[in-house]
C-alpha cells in the first residue's frame, strides 16, 4: 500500500514497524517519492486491524492524506523490516516542518538522571528542527547542518534501532557529540583593539583545548576546537573595524571573546544569559529559524530600550511564556486559542490581554491583544526552567523589515548595535524562518503569518496542477510552487521592496525548487506592473522561456478561499482589502466579484475616493480621512474638519487642491483605507508606525462592544448588470452619521462598533444584489480586512441570516501572505482550460 501525506521524518516508519510487529504481520516499509510504501502479509483480520490502527494511532506530527491499498502475492517474509529508500528504487522527497520539543524530550531535558539533562539540542522523531536545518533532499543527516557532528556510539545506537523513538531522527545529538551553546557579551566600555582582544580570544581557545580532554574525554572530537576557532575568527573579523559597532551613539561597544561555553557540568552560558535578561539587558538568542532579540517583557525600561535600538516604535512585540498555565495568567484564552498555542508549530497567537497582567505597556501599545507563544526549542525551555523568568519579549532579530538574521557572524555584525550579548550555538540555520502568527477568528484558527512550523507543508489544490511558480505580491511576500495536488508556500519573506528582500526571495526559491524537485513551466504574478515581484517574474520567464500569467490581486484572494473549500464557482467573492491593482489601473480593495477559478467579473465596489499623496496616505491616515470627508461633501478647511483631521488649514488646502486636480491623488476603492480614514478621525491616529495600525486600533477600541449595535447606513448606487455595469457602495452617508455621533459625544468604542456593523451590512446588501443577478448564494470572504475579527464575525452572521453559505480561509492567510496560493489556483485553472 502507498500512504501519502506527511509521513517522512515524523516517526512514521517506526510507528508502522511497531504496529506490524504487534499485529504479528511480516513485510517491509520504506520511504517513497510521494509517501511511504508498506507491504504486509498475514491473516486478513490482522491486516484489517492494522489498517484501522494506521489511521487511528498516527504519530503526532504525521498526517495521512490517502492510503492506496493493492493486493500482492505473498512472498513468505518472516519478520518486518524498515528498508532504505534505495531498496524501492526511488528517492524520497519532502522535508517536514520544524516541530516544537515534545513532552518526552522535555521530560529528559529536565531529568538530572538522563544523559541529555539540560542538553539544549535534544530532539527525537516526534520533534526538533527539520526544514530550517536542511540543505537539500533527501532529508538525511548528511544533507542537514548536523552533518558536521558525527554521532557518538550511544546516539548512533538510538538512531539505528527501529524501536527507539530516535530511530532515524536526523538531528539526533547529545552532550558528547552534538552542538553547543556559548555566550558572547558586547561590552559598553571602550577598550583598545591592539591585539589585546586577540590574545584574550586565543587564551580562551587554549584553555578550551587544555580543559576539554580532562573534563570529558568524549569532547575531543575535533569539532570543539573548530567551534572555538570559528568563534575566534568571528571576533577577529569584527575587530578590524575597531570593535566599535555601527548604529550606536552612546559609546563604544566591543564584542567580548566567546566565553561561558555551556556543557553538562557548567551550564554557564544560559545562566549568565538569564541573569542579563533579568537585569534588563537585550539578548540576541539563536533559535530554530533565526535569532530573536529578547528582553524581560515585564521590564518597561528594557522594552523601550529594545524599541529604540531596533527603531521599531509602535508595532506589537511577541511575548514568550513558560506554558499554557502562564499564558492563561496574562491572556484570556479560549479553548481554540489554547490548542493553537500548543500545536507542534507553536505559532504566536494573538489573544486578549488580561488587565494588570504585569506585561510592560510598551510591548503592545494601544491594542487589547497580545501576541503570545510558548517555548519550542530546548534552549528556550532551559531559559524558562529558571523560576525567575516569567515572560520574555522574543522578536525577530532584524532591523525593521529586513530578513531575520540566522548566521552567527551576520548576527553579530547586524545586531551588535542592538544586543548586549549573544547566546549562540554552532548548529547552522540553513533556512531563515520567522515565527508564524495566528489568531482565532470567529471561532476558527486563522494564519496571519505562515512560517516556522508550517513551511514547507503543502496546501491541497482542488485539482492536479502543472508545475508552476506563483510569486506573490509586494508586502509580506510569500511565493508558492505547485506540483500535482499541492501548492507549497514559502516562509514569510517580508516586503519585496529592495534587493535584500529580493535576495531572500531568490535564496528561498532555489531551496524550495531543490527540495520538491519542481521545475516551473509557468509563472504567475500580480497584475501590478510596478511590483518588484512582477518585473522579476517577467525577467525569469523570458530567461527560461516560460509562460507568464498575470492575476488580479483580489481575484487571487477569492480564488484561494474557493480552492480551500473545493468550490469552482461562480461564487460571490467579497475581497475586503488594503491595496490591489485593478484591471482599470485604479487601486482596488472593496470588491464584490462574481468569481470562477479562472476568471471573474466585478459586480460591485466601494465607490472610488481620492488617495491624496498616494503611498504617503497609507503612512498618514489623516490624508485618507481628508479624501473621504471631501468626497462626503464636508468642507475640509472648516474648523471642525481641521479638528477631526488634526491638520492645519494650509495642509488641508494643499491636499484638497491635489484631489480636485487629480494630481498625485490616485483613486481607490480600498476598504482598508476607509478603516484608516475612520481611525484617523475617531482615534486621532494621524500617522502610523506599522501597516494597518490604524485599522487594528479601531477594531481594538470596540473589543467590548456588543455585536448587535446597528450600523451606520451606506448607500448603494445600483448599476445595470445586464450591461455589466457594476454597482457602487457610497460611504458618504456613513460619514455624516459618524460625525453626528462625534458631535453628540458618543464613545469611540460605540462609534467603532457602529462603523464595523455598517460596513458589514453594506457588503451583505451587495451580496444580496449579486445573488439576484447570478443565482449563486455561496460567498467567499477574503482580503486583509478579514484579519479583523469583528468584521469577520459580523459578516458571517449577517450573511448567514440572509441565507448565504459563507466560506472563509482555513490553512491560508486571507491577507497578502496567502496571495500566492490564490495565484497558483488561478494560474493552474487557466492552464487547465486554455481559452
Ligand atoms: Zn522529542
Ligand atoms: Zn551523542
Amino acid at each position: 500500500m502507498l500512504v501519502c501525506g506527511v509521513v517522512q521524518g515524523v516517526g512514521f516508519r517506526p510507528f508502522v514497524y511497531r504496529l506490524a510487529t504487534e499485529e504479528g504481520l511480516a513485510g517491509l516499509i520504506g520511504n517513497d517519492t510521494d509517501g511511504v510504501t508498506i507491504e504486509v502479509e498475514g491473516p486478513a483480520e490482522r491486516i484489517d486491524s492494522f489498517l484501522v490502527r494506521l489511521r487511528s494511532e498516527t504519530p503526532p506530527l504525521a498526517r495521512i492524506d490517502s492510503v492506496a491499498v493493492r493486493d500482492l502475492a505473498a512472498t513468505g517474509e518472516t519478520g518486518f523490516r524498515i528498508v532504505a529508500s534505495e531498496v524501492l528504487g526511488r528517492v524520497s522527497t519532502g522535508i517536514p516542518a520544524d516541530a516544537a520539543t515534545c513532552a518526552d524530550c522535555l521530560r529528559e531535558l529536565l531529568d538530572p538522571a538522563d544523559r541529555r539533562f539540560r542538553y539544549p539540542f535534544l530532539n527525537c522523531t516526534n520533534c526538533g528542527p527539520r526544514f530550517t536545518i536542511t540543505r537539500r533532499i533527501p532529508y538525511d543527516r548528511p544533507q542537514t547542518s548536523m552533518a558536521k557532528f558525527p554521532m557518538c556510539a550511544d546516539c548512533q545506537r538510538e538512531y539505528d534501532d527501529p524501536l527507539n523513538r530516535r530511530f532515524h531522527a536526523q538531528p539526533n545529538a547529545c552532550w558528547v557529540c552534538g552542538p553547543r551553546v556559548w555566550l558572547v557579551k558586547v561590552e559598553e566600555n571602550p577598550r583598545s583593539v591592539t591585539g589585546h582582544d586577540f590574545s584574550r580570544a586565543e587564551n580562551a581557545l587554549n584553555s578550551t583545548r587544555a580543559l576539554a580532554p580532562e573534563e570529558k574525554p568524549g569532547f575531543v572530537t575535533g569539532h570543539d576546537f573548530s567551534r572555538a576557532e570559528n568563534a575566534l575568527n568571528s571576533t577577529r573579523a569584527l575587530a578590524p573595524e575597531g570593535c566599535s559597532l555601527p548604529g550606536r551613539a552612546d559609546g563604544e561597544r566591543t564584542l567580548e571573546t566567546p566565553e561561558c561555553l555551556t556543557n553538562h557540568e557548567r551550564p554557564d552560558a544560559i545562566d549568565q544569559a538569564i541573569d542579563m535578561l533579568l537585569a534588563g539587558r537585550i539578548m540576541a538568542i539563536k533559535g530554530i529559524g533565526g535569532f530573536h532579540l529578547s528582553v524581560d517583557a515585564t521590564n518597561e525600561a528594557a522594552v523601550m530600550r529594545l524599541r529604540e535600538r531596533k527603531h521599531r516604535y509602535g508595532k506589537p512585540l511577541a511575548v514568550m511564556v513558560r506554558d499554557v498555565e502562564a499564558a492563561r495568567k496574562i491572556c484570556e484564552l479560549t479553548v481554540e486559542e489554547e490548542s493553537l498555542l500548543t500545536t507542534a508549530a507553536r505559532p504566536i497567537v494573538l489573544a486578549r490581554a488580561r488587565q494588570g497582567n504585569g506585561i510592560a505597556t510598551g510591548v503592545a501599545p494601544g491594542i487589547p491583544w497580545l501576541g503570545i507563544f510558548l517555548p519550542y526549542a530546548p534552549l528556550q525551555h532551559l531559559i524558562f526552567a529558571d523560576a525567575r523568568v516569567h515572560a520574555l519579549v522574543m522578536t525577530s532579530a532584524n532591523l525593521s523589515e529586513e530578513p531575520i538574521a540566522i548566521d552567527n557572524d551576520e548576527a553579530q555584525a547586524r545586531l551588535g548595535g542592538i544586543a548586549d550579548a549573544f547566546l549562540m550555538h554552532d548548529r547552522e540555520i540553513l533556512q531563515r524562518c520567522d515565527d508564524s502568527v495566528a489568531a482565532v477568528v470567529d471561532g476558527a484558527p486563522q494564519l496571519i503569518r505562515r512560517a516556522r512550523g508550517f513551511v514547507p507543508l503543502g496546501v491541497e489544490l482542488p485539482f492536479e496542477a502543472l508545475p508552476l511558480l506563483a510569486v506573490g505580491g509586494h508586502l509580506k511576500n510569500v511565493f508558492a510552487l505547485a506540483r500535482g495536488r499541492f501548492a507549497y508556500q514559502s516562509q514569510h519573506l517580508g516586503d519585496l521592496e529592495n534587493l535584500t528582500g529580493l535576495e531572500f526571495f531568490k535564496e528561498s526559491l532555489a531551496h524550495l525548487m531543490r527540495t520538491f524537485e519542481i521545475e516551473p513551466e509557468a509563472i504567475v504574478h500580480d497584475l501590478h506592473p510596478g511590483y518588484l515581484s512582477t518585473s522579476w517574474a517577467r525577467e525569469w520567464a523570458t530567461e527560461r522561456g516560460l509562460q507568464l500569467i498575470a492575476v488580479q490581486h483580489h481575484h487571487a484572494h477569492v480564488a484561494g478561499c474557493m480552492a480551500e473549500h473545493g468550490l469552482t464557482g461562480p461564487v460571490i467573492g467579497l475581497a475586503l482589502d488594503g491595496t490591489g491593482y485593478g484591471t482599470d489601473g485604479k487601486i482596488w480593495g472593496g470588491e464584490v466579484l462574481l468569481a470562477r477559478l479562472d476568471g471573474f467579473e466585478r459586480f460591485a465596489y466601494l465607490e472610488y475616493v481620492a488617495l491624496p499623496g498616494g503611498e504617503a496616505a497609507i503612512r498618514e491616515p489623516w490624508r485618507m480621512a481628508l479624501g473621504h470627508l471631501n468626497a462626503a461633501g464636508f468642507d475640509v478647511t472648516s474648523g471642525e474638519a481641521l479638528g477631526l483631521l488634526g491638520a492645519t488649514e494650509q495642509e488641508a488646502r494643499v491636499l484638497r487642491r491635489a484631489v480636485q486636480r487629480g494630481v498625485n491623488a490616485p483613486l481607490t476603492s480600498s476598504l482598508g483605507r476607509l478603516f484608516d480614514a475612520v481611525a484617523a478621525v475617531v482615534l486621532g491616529r494621524r500617522v502610523v508606525d506599522y501597516e494597518a495600525q490604524a485599522a487594528i486600533e479601531l477594531e481594538g477600541v470596540a473589543v467590548d462592544e456588543p455585536d448587535d449595535e446597528p450600523g451606520y447606513a451606506m448607500q448603494w448606487r445600483e448599476g445595470n448588470w445586464a450591461l455589466r455595469e457594476p454597482s457602487r457602495l457610497r460611504a458618504a452617508p456613513l460619514w455624516n452619521a459618524l460625525v453626528e455621533d462625534l458631535r453628540a459625544g458618543v464613545s469611540k468604542a460605540r462609534i467603532s462598533a457602529r462603523f464595523h456593523a455598517g460596513v458589514a451590512e453594506g457588503f451583505v446588501q451587495a451580496a444580496v444584489l449579486a445573488r439576484a443577478a447570478s443565482g449563486t448564494s455561496q460567498v467567499a470572504l477574503s482580503g486583509g480586512c478579514m484579519h479583523n475579527r469583528r468584521l469577520a464575525r459580523l459578516l458571517r452572521a449577517k450573511l448567514e441570516a440572509q441565507g448565504f453559505a459563507v466560506y472563509q480561509h482555513k490553512n491560508v492567510s486571507p491577507g497578502d501572505g496567502g496571495l500566492s496560493y490564490g495565484q497558483t489556483v488561478v494560474g493552474a485553472a487557466i492552464l487547465r482550460n486554455p481559452k
